[in-house]
């Protein structure tokens, strides 16, 4: 029937021309003419490269998207091609990119999540393990080895935050961490729902030296190897072939080597890495819009009912225009914050005056909030548009429903994300 793939579901539920129509290659043309005429040249050859490497990619393997496959499996391949993140350039690990930074990172996530969104929701996580190495690693040759590891695909990371009894309040942790006489710490504690850890080789651990004491905060690069970390999985429904963790940490010895932020520093450290998450998700978020839309525009200018293409009828073809028309926008504004950021990385040498970084705090969460709002909005009435089709297996379409559905939890939820908008009109308001 001359699909792309190899389709792995239960039973074929939307017809041959359909589903052929739908291939990856059509729903990255449909993304790429809506973004022709907004992105730079630079910018859209870049964004053809990285889904020419996904389609060529998904064909080689015969990637299904079905049950059976370990999205995990595919870390080592985006890695050796610089697809687990652009973010940064690499120079300390010998790792120099042509495109890199808030943009190119956005677009990479963009193709990759089109491809297949919880593969690319467990790069962004290894992403957060990653990030705080490259602010931290003091030219440490164990850190750098962790960076490699991670960036290159070798291994992928996580991030340890939250507790069993403490997610929101992030700071009031009830892990401790003791420093030791020859400057090593031993770590004792719980942490939970973090996103890839029982495949992880590496993760970046916050704990304190007192309960509940957000002034003596530490955070550590731990090696998963190491005696006295045990972890389990824990299951999110909504994303299946995600492995995340519940870890116990028993007299976890940390080498001084790997210490990135000692006690003192781990709040700062913690907070340094929020705007470039919150940007990932919101990043994430505006990827399953794209992915979502593509699939519904393509089908409802296909499937027919009462002898007319569905698009015809106006409560199709209308509410599919206002799914369209939020994700452009919300797309640009998206864009210009990442123009605006790689801007200011640039002119300030990668240290962005505090002034300016305090206004990009309220503008990730405002893009994180808003996004993930949108994504959760869309994706489920793009669905809806495709009737039953849209909740089949057929497709990708039942992973953009589910993935939507957690992204306003993961990051700080949707109601921390109004309180940190909320004590940033404070702020505003005690400027006038
Ligand atoms: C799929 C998934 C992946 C995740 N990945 C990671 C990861 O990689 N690393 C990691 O460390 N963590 C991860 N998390 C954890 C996530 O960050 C937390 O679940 C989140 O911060 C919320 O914490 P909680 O679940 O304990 O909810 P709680 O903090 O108990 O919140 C419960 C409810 O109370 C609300 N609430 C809490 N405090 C306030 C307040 N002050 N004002 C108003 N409302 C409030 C919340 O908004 C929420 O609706 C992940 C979670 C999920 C589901």
């Amino acid at each position: 029937m001359g699909l792309i793939t190899m389709p792995k579901f239960m039973n074929q539920a939307i017809n041959d021309e359909i589903l052929d129509k739908m291939s990856l290659k059509n729903r990255y043309s449909f993304v790429n003419n809506n973004l022709m005429a907004i992105l730079t040249p630079e910018q859209f050859n870049y964004l053809k490269k990285v889904q020419k490497f996904c389609m060529r990619f998904e064909k080689k393997n015969e990637i299904t998207h079905g049950p059976e496959e370990d999205v995990y499996d595919w870390v080592p391949a985006f890695g050796a091609e610089g697809y687990i993140t652009r973010a940064h350039n690499f120079e300390m690990i010998d790792v120099v990119y042509e495109h890199y930074g808030a943009v190119a990172d956005f677009l990479r996530y963009l193709a990759v999540d089109n491809f297949d969104p919880q593969f690319a929701m467990g790069s962004g996580a290894t992403v957060l393990a990653i990030n705080p190495v490259v602010e931290h690693h003091d030219n440490i040759s164990e850190r750098l080895e962790a960076l490699k590891d991670m960036v290159t695909g070798k291994a992928p990371g996580c991030i340890c935050i939250t507790e069993p009894e403490r997610g929101s309040d992030a700071v009031h942790q009830l892990t401790t961490c003791e420093e030791q006489e020859d400057g090593s710490y031993i770590l004792n504690g719980e942490k939970i729902y973090n996103t890839n850890a029982p495949k992880s080789k590496w993760a970046v651990v916050y704990a304190t030296a007192e309960e509940n004491n957000g002034n003596l905060m530490a955070q550590f690069l731990v090696n998963t190897t190491w005696d006295g970390w045990k972890c389990e999985r824990v299951g999110i429904p909504y994303v299946d072939k995600l492995y995340l963790g519940h870890e116990f940490f028993e007299n976890l010895r940390v080498p001084k080597e790997y210490i990135l932020g000692p006690v003192g520093k781990g709040r700062e450290h913690l907070f340094e890495g929020l705007v470039p998450e919150r940007i990932g998700i919101a990043c994430g978020a505006i990827a399953q819009c794209w992915g979502a839309v593509s699939h519904a525009a393509i089908y409802a200018n296909m499937r027919r009912q009462f002898d007319q293409e569905i698009l015809k009828f106006q409560g199709v073809g209308f509410l599919l225009t206002d799914l369209w028309a939020k994700t452009t926008n919300l797309t640009l504004g998206l864009l210009k914050f990442c123009e605006a950021y790689d801007d200011k990385m640039e002119k300030f040498e990668g240290k962005i005056p505090a002034n300016i970084s305090r206004a990009m705090v309220a503008s990730a969460s405002q893009f994180k909030y808003h996004c993930t709002n949108l994504s959760k909005q869309i994706c489920y009435e793009a669905a809806n548009l495709m009737g039953g089709a849209g909740l089949s297996d057929n497709t990708l379409m039942h992973d953009y429903v589910n993935i939507s559905r957690i992204q306003e939890i993961v990051g700080g939820s949707r109601q921390i994300q109004q309180y940190i908008m909320s004590m940033a009109l404070r702020q505003l308001f005690k400027m006038l």
